[in-house]
């Protein structure tokens, strides 16, 4: 296979011109980068004795992300998938009720909307930003539902489609403000994960913070990182209050007495996860100038490739390069499996994009569109070595 071979050659020389050879420990997709100003930060909050869920560190990490992201209102909780259970559930979406998901997207996206009891609804992705296509969505809906007493219906399966989840794919801003468009056509609520793109922007405008509502995620392999940790965003306050409530067992003011009027959630962030992000917030600027200059090299090193092109940020728009992507010029899964072993028999841990959440055993039987791009993406992308320390020297 002559073709296989040569990208084999093209791939390989990208990696080592941008991260040198991978000599000894193998270079990780992604990693944490803790330092000193992390320990003291959490250092201070074990001195405190404030490690659970009420303390100094959580007021601080929520008041540093709403500056940051321009969001009026912002609620830690225990991780990402938590925040789009949450946010899911506390938008309305009910038992019953199909909720539209992109295919291409991690399996939290998912599952989020199976703990509400409702069922994801697939549909198609956009080539170029790699995010949920607005175009194929108005098409599909156009065709297979009907609007009655003010709800979508499912023309096929008869249930009411609530919500639509836009994903930010490995930071790539999809097209939001399009989507928000047809959502309006269709009176569904849009929930934005925003998991892997905190400091990416829609002109000057966060990503997350287009939505009724918008999660972030801070696992230990995304941009910055509170060992596991997320973040709901709203402009709404009665919303933002209702979240809090919510993820804090829906209990009540009082001295002593534990007073609940909800069945609820313990989805609260605590102060010592708090405290790392709050340190974490401090280097975000530094993390995101070092992963824009990691992607510009692994861009240059592409544009003399055949075979492989990077994957850039859409026109508009500023990405935090969460996980640099190259793509095949010609999808072939054979190829892009062959790339993918010989890169990491080199020490270089690529890895492919998520198998498409339709294709997971549990979901082979959900609602779906079309699925014909995000098939040919699956077969082409290869996220690369991507962690700020390859360049947080230079910075
Ligand atoms: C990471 C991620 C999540 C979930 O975040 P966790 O903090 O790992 O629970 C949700 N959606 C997407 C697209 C993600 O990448």
């Amino acid at each position: 296979m002559a073709t296989s071979n040569s990208s084999k050659q093209e791939f390989l020389a990208v990696l080592e011109s941008v991260l040198g050879k991978a000599s000894g420990s193998p270079i990780a997709l992604h990693e944490p980068n803790i330092g000193a100003l992390e320990n003291e930060k959490v250092a201070d909050c074990l001195n405190s004795g404030w490690v659970s869920s009420v303390g100094e560190y959580i007021t601080q990490f929520e008041t540093d992300l709403a500056k940051f992201t321009n969001a009026k209102h912002v609620v830690a909780v225990v991780n990402g998938t938590a925040a789009l259970h949450l946010a899911l559930h506390a938008v309305g979406v009910k038992p019953g009720d199909e909720v539209i998901v992109p295919t291409l997207s991690f399996v939290a996206t998912a599952n989020s909307v199976s703990h509400c009891g409702a069922i994801p609804h697939f549909v198609d992705s956009d080539s170029q930003t790699l995010g949920l296509d607005p175009d194929a969505l108005r098409n599909h809906l156009s065709r297979n539902t009907s609007i009655r007493d003010g709800q979508l219906i499912n023309s096929k399966t008869g249930r009411r489609i609530s919500a639509v989840v836009p994903m930010h794919t490995f930071g790539h801003p999809m097209q939001i403000e399009k989507l928000l468009e047809v959502a309006a056509e269709f009176n569904l609520t849009v929930v934005e994960d925003a998991a892997e793109s905190i400091g990416s922007f829609v002109g000057k405008v966060h990503t997350g913070t287009f939505g009724k509502v918008g999660i972030l995620s801070f696992n230990g392999n995304k941009t910055i990182t509170t060992g596991g940790g997320g973040a709901i965003l709203t402009n709404d306050s009665m919303l933002a209050e209702r979240v809090r409530h919510l993820a804090t067992t829906a209990k009540l003011a009082h001295d002593y007495q534990y007073l609940h009027d909800a069945v609820a959630f313990n989805y609260r962030m605590p102060n010592i996860n708090a405290a790392l992000g709050c340190a974490q917030m401090q280097r975000l600027d530094q993390f995101l100038k070092a992963k824009r200059s990691l992607a510009e090299k692994y861009a240059q090193a592409c544009k003399i490739s055949q075979t492989l092109s990077f994957v850039d940020e859409p026109s508009g728009t500023t990405s935090n390069y969460w996980l640099n992507t190259v793509r095949l010029n010609s999808p072939d899964l054979k190829t892009r499996d062959a790339l993918l072993g010989a890169s990491r028999a080199d020490g270089y841990l690529c890895r492919p994009a998520w198998n498409l959440l339709h294709t997971l055993p549990m979901y082979q039987q959900a609602p779906r569109s079309e699925l014909k791009v995000a098939e040919e993406l699956v077969n082409s992308l290869i996220n690369v070595p991507s962690s700020a320390r390859h360049f947080l020297g230079n910075i």
